[in-house]
């Protein structure tokens, strides 16, 4: 009979990337995929434990699913992920209904563990089969195999794939889960990297988003010397097919400027950086562990705006964290307006349980005030952005066609049916910057020039330049 499985995905992208890699073994197993969770076989959660609210949200959809079990003991639910890892134990004593629970460095281990727990289904004793596997800290060949010998399997975004260059991070930011549950950096070798993106090129991926929580840590000592992220850029960039290359994310500190000058040499490496600040307050920074000053950073910025022309930055901050006053609020939004980012991710803190701002610090801003920080601060982003972004209307920018356009925007406005032969597309720029103009279905999976007509703070509306 055919097994199906139900996977969501929620938090960042290695969490995405890990979705797909599981979902591989798991249909050489035989359990097609379904998008229908009340029928599967088997429901996957590949969790986050970056916030409080990601964990809740997945607690309620587990409590969601105690009755069928109770009713039918008919699904395995596997819980992955960050959260997996946290609670460990606690997922399997605390709701029946689980059968799985499998950290981020275990995934090569799920369809065993699935089968495992599918070998009694139906019968009360199936509570025995039930199975935690927790390791973040051990090399695995097997993990790395599940990396590189991964197939394509994105539909909704084709011609885009991420590869991950290494897992982990040393840093330990006092409020961050994600050395607790990701492990130490461990850097994948770089011939696996060039083979596993030679082979998604192949299958027809025209952008590759290089993968790290601290992407530009990535080394590997060859022949005496030390190779960086920059080697990797390099070697990627040799592949005949591929068309953009970009990374993600940066740590303001460690980054090599040869990094740079491989950003401002290779043409198909994108000017983006990804690269949080998380406050634009010294006292803020030093009480986060971040290493580093706004001074630093800001020089950083502007390095980095000398070596890569047009280069476009995104921001994530953090607001209300253990003791930030109005004072730090003000110095992040000026922080904002001295870089200029193309866009911000903004966070209200929540304490996680077991970093060090949870141990030490207390959560001491009132939620109301986190809020109003936050929507002060996206405001300044969005005036930030809506200018920055007028300044291109009249410039052609080439642009990745991604496919179809979902919301009507440009026929919105001129009142008119969208002509059948030149469909509303969407595509990024090198700079990330979403763009919608009329075009040709065959444009799709090709980078094509576009004049930008009007611009707001987050889309760009053009036309295909002749
Ligand atoms: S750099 Fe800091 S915030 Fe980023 S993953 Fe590492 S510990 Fe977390």
């Amino acid at each position: 009979m055919n097994k199906t499985y139900y996977i969501e995905t929620m938090g960042c992208q290695m969490n995405k990337l890990d979705s797909e890699l599981v979902m591989v073994p798991l249909e050489r197993a035989g359990y097609t995929k379904t998008t229908d969770i009340q029928s599967a076989d088997v429901i996957i959660f590949n969790t986050c434990s970056v916030r409080q609210h990601a964990e809740d949200k997945v607690i309620s959809k587990v409590g969601q699913l105690r009755s069928r079990f109770l009713k039918h003991r008919d699904f395995v639910l596997a819980i992955i992920g960050c959260m997996a890892q946290r609670m460990g134990q606690e997922l399997l004593d605390g709701y029946p209904q689980v059968a799985v629970v499998c950290g981020p460095g275990q995934i090569h281990q799920l369809t065993d563990l699935i089968e495992k727990a599918a070998t009694n289904l139906g019968s009360k004793k199936s509570r025995d089969d039930r199975s935690v596997a927790l390791n973040t800290s051990e090399k695995s060949p097997e993990l790395e195999q599940l990396d590189t010998t991964r197939q394509y399997v994105d539909t909704k975004k084709p011609f885009m794939a991420f590869v991950r260059v290494m897992r982990g991070c040393n840093n330990f930011c006092n409020y961050c889960i994600v050395p607790y549950v990701r492990g130490q950096e461990q850097y994948r070798p770089l011939k696996n990297i060039v083979d596993e993106s030679r082979r998604l090129v192949e299958q027809g991926v025209k952008e590759i988003t290089l993968l790290g929580q601290v992407v530009n840590h990535w080394k590997n000592q060859h022949n005496g010397h030390t190779q960086n992220l920059a080697d990797v850029l390099h070697a990627v960039h040799e592949i005949d097919g591929l068309l953009r290359l970009r990374f993600v994310t940066s740590y303001p500190r460690n980054f090599d400027d040869n990094v740079l000058q491989a950003m401002a040499d290779l043409p198909k490496v994108c000017p983006y950086l990804h690269l949080p600040a998380q406050s634009g307050s010294d006292r803020m920074l030093k009480a986060m562990n971040r290493h580093y000053t706004v001074g630093e950073y800001l020089d950083f910025v502007q390095k980095a705006r000398q070596i890569v022309p047009d280069l476009s930055i995104a921001g994530d901050f953090i607001v209300g964290y253990c003791g930030e006053q109005e004072s730090d609020q003000q110095e992040t939004l000026t922080l904002i307006e001295k870089v200029r980012y193309k866009n911000c991710f903004v966070f209200k803190y929540s304490p996680r349980p077991g970093t060090k701002s949870e141990g030490r610090f207390a959560d001491d801003v009132p939620p109301e005030v986190k809020q109003r920080r936050l929507v002060e601060l996206l405001a300044l982003q969005s005036q930030v952005s809506e200018k920055d972004n007028q300044a291109l209307v009249g410039e052609t920018l080439d642009v990745l066609v991604e496919g179809l356009s979902k919301k009507p925007h440009l026929d919105k406005d001129s009142k008119t049916p969208p002509p059948a032969d030149t469909p509303q597309l969407v595509g990024r720029t090198g700079g990330d910057q979403i763009v919608v103009f009329n075009g040709d279905r065959e444009n799709i999976g090709q980078i094509v020039p576009v004049t930008i007509k009007k611009t707001s703070a987050l889309t760009f509306f053009g036309e295909l330049a002749k």
